[in-house]
This record gives structure tokens, sequence and C-alpha cells, in this order.
């Protein structure tokens, strides 16, 4: 998004984008959906400019003085500024097996689809953050027999902050899933076809086994950048990186879910939102071109899609917050939660309720 809104502005300098994904650039959100439901190949993503190409290379370090990316393939590619947008991967389970799925790739997603493709019968996923969840939701719809397990005492913990719990474990339910909550993996080993997954005591048999715990920011190859990469890189409101002494390295940046925000009460926030990581490089274009960008004044969003509902959250949900329902439509699955009283800081949950969630998001009525 960074390079397509520079164009719009009418930036005509070079971009020179390096990535080591051979399959870049496509979008993420579909590979737990769509993509394995169906037969297709992995789409480009609509929103990138044809005429800019990809390099296929690994960063593998930064010379953050001299705006220099260190490659694999590359050698040294320098620049008046360097934007770091190198999202986050899949945590592998401490001592996990080799073979057990994961899912952040184009590669992963084929190699997922085409294990269900050959037979696989039953899955066993390993947490159940948005991606578990949405994972259970697509594979129960391709009729295997799936579990979900987490240490978490409900789906999607962090998404909901704490809230909904009760409710989306009805949606598995409801989709024939069996969970088991606030347990912990004891050991994960495959004998024959079958793996075998130990939980709290309990063992758990399937064809498949899915490990989907969450991601880490990509950060690694910034570890002699003397950038403050302390759980993704450190930055200030608006993009600008912080080095470990506490300053700003001059024209490097950084979007996306590597990127650790600050926030007005001092925090940094990571988000691994489809949707801030386009909102990032739109006002980062902005703010290159000279204009004030409005970008970043928006509250955070993020969605999902599982178990035939669309699944919408504005704003950042205060965990000790009271959830009101404000809207119920039984027969659709939707409905609208309304989350802290104080306007200013109003969160909102969105079920099957787009019009309604878009137009208490902008602070209209729902009547009408
Ligand atoms: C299966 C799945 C479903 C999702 N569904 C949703 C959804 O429904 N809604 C939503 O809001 N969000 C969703 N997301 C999250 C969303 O896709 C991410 O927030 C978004 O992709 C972040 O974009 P990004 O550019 O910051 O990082 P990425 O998309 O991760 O891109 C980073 C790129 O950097 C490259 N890279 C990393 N390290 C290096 C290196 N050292 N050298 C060179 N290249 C490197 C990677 O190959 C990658 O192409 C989903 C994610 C996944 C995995």
């Amino acid at each position: 998004m960074l390079i397509a809104r520079s164009r719009e502005l009418g930036f005509a300098g070079e971009f020179i984008v390096i990535d080591s994904d051979p399959n870049a650039p496509y979008d993420r959100p579909p590979l737990s959906k769509q993509f394995l439901l169906g037969t297709g190949p992995v789409e480009p993503a609509e929103w990138w400019p044809e005429a800019t190409p990809i390099l296929n290379a690994k960063a593998i370090g930064l010379l953050t003085d001299k705006r220099t990316v260190l490659t694999d393939k590359l050698g040294e590619v320098a620049a008046d500024a360097v934007v770091i947008s190198t999202g986050a991967g899949s945590i592998r389970l401490p001592n996990g097996p080799a073979g057990v799925l994961t899912l952040r790739t184009a590669q992963d997603a084929l190699a997922l689809r085409s294990a269900v493709d050959a037979g696989a019968s039953s899955a066993i996923i390993i947490g159940a953050g948005t991606i578990g969840a949405e994972l259970a939701s697509t594979l129960a719809q391709r009729g295997l027999a799936v579990t979900v397990v987490d240490l978490a005492p409900q789906p999607m913990q962090r998404f909901f902050s704490g809230h909904l719990g009760e409710e989306a474990k009805a949606w598995m339910h409801q989709a024939g899933v069996v969970t088991h909550f606030g347990v912990a993996v004891e050991s994960i080993q495959k004998t024959d076809a079958q793996w075998t997954v130990r939980v709290s005591g309990l063992d758990l048999h399937a064809d498949l086994a899915i490990s989907a715990v969450g991601a880490r920011p990509h950060t690694e190859w910034l570890t002699y950048s003397e950038l403050d990469i302390s759980n993704g890189v450190r930055c200030t409101a608006d993009g600008k990186a912080m080095l470990t002494s506490g300053g700003i390295a001059d024209g490097i940046f950084a979007i996306g879910d590597v990127s650790a925000r600050q926030a007005e009460d001092g925090t940094f926030r990571r988000f691994e939102s489809w949707t801030q990581a386009q909102r990032h490089g739109a006002a980062l274009a902005e703010y290159f071109a000279g204009f004030d960008s409005s970008e970043l004044e928006q509250a955070p969003y993020g969605w999902t899609e599982q178990f035939g509902r669309k699944v919408q959250v504005h704003g950042m949900l205060p965990p000790a917050g009271e959830l009101v329902q404000v809207y119920a439509a039984e027969e659709r699955n939707a409905a609208l939660y309304r989350i802290g009283s104080a306007e200013e800081d109003v969160a909102w949950i969105g079920v099957n309720a787009p019009r309604q969630f878009s137009r208490a998001s902008m602070g209209m009525s729902l009547l009408s």
C-alpha cells in the first residue's frame, strides 16, 4: 500500500522491494478461508502495483546509519529510506516434531490443502486464536473431524480481549468441532499415519496435527542494527523506528505486523491485522509526500470469518469493560456489542452485522 499510495500522490522515484517469499505478493487472509475450500492457485494481491518488481532475496542485516540492507543474494542495497515490513512468522512449538503443519505462507497453505485433498479425515489444531478458529471452521466445512486445544480458557482470547468466550465456543460446537480449553500440550508424537497429541493426560488422535499458536515478528535479521526490537520494531506512532538508546533512527521506518507503535499512554502495541498494515503503508506514503495523514487517527480494526460469521472489531476492547448487546437478529446469527461507556472509549464487536457495525463505529445511530 505504501507504493500504491505513493504513486497516487505522484511520487515517481524508485522503490526497491526485497522479499524472501517466491510467491509474494499475495494476501494472507484467504489462506485459512476460501483458498482451503477451493482448488485454485494463490491469487496475487490486487492492490500490488504491477510495475513494481519484487527481488527475491533475504534481508540478513541492516547498517542503520548508512540506510543499507545486507542481503543473501543481492549484496548491500542502499537507499534514502529503509522501510521494514517483514511481518511475522508462525511460532513453532518447542520440541514439536517435523510434520506438524502451520499456516502463514502460501507454501504452508498449499501443504495443508494437499494433505486434506490426499484424504486426511481428522485434524487436531493446537491454538484457538483467530487463525486456529478459522482453520477449525474451514476444515470442518471440508468434512474433517476437528479437535481444537488451547491453554486459554476460550477461543480468540486475545482478539476478543476475553469477551464472547461462550458464544465463540458455541459456534465451534454447533459445527461439530470438539474443544479442550485450559489444557496444556504435553507431547506430540507420530506413529504410522496417525498423530497423538497428549493434553493434560488425555491422548487425542488425528491424521493431521496443526500448530496455530501465534506469530513472532520477523526481526531476527535486525539483531545487530541497534534498533529496539524488544517485541517487533519499536517505533513512534507514525512509524519512525527507535534505537535501543531511545533516539530515532534517521530514515528507517517500520510498518505492518513487524512494527510496535507507541500509543498515547506510552505503551507499544503490535497488531496483526491486514487493515492496520494497509493503513501504516498509506500513512507513510502521505508522510513522505509531506501531507498530514489521517490514516492513523482511526481506531484499530480487525476482522475474522468463521462458522458462517463475519466478525468485526473496532477499537481497543477493554478486558474489564462491560459488554452490552445492542442489536440482534437471531435468524442471521447477527449481533452487535458495545464495550465501554465513555463515548471516546467505546469499542464495538459486530457479528454478521456489517451495516450496524459500520454505523456504530462511525458514531451514528443504529436506527434508520
Ligand atoms: C492464514 C492467515 C489469515 C489471516 N486472516 C486475517 C483476517 O481475516 N483479517 C485480518 O485483519 N488479518 C488477517 N491475517 C493477518 C494479516 O494477513 C497480516 O496482518 C498482514 O499480512 C500483515 O502484513 P505485513 O505486510 O505486515 O506482513 P506479511 O504479510 O507477513 O509480509 C511480510 C513479508 O516480509 C517477508 N520477509 C520476512 N522476513 C524477511 C527477510 N528477512 N528478508 C526478506 N523478506 C522477508 C515475508 O516473506 C513476507 O512476504 C491473517 C494472516 C494469516 C497468516
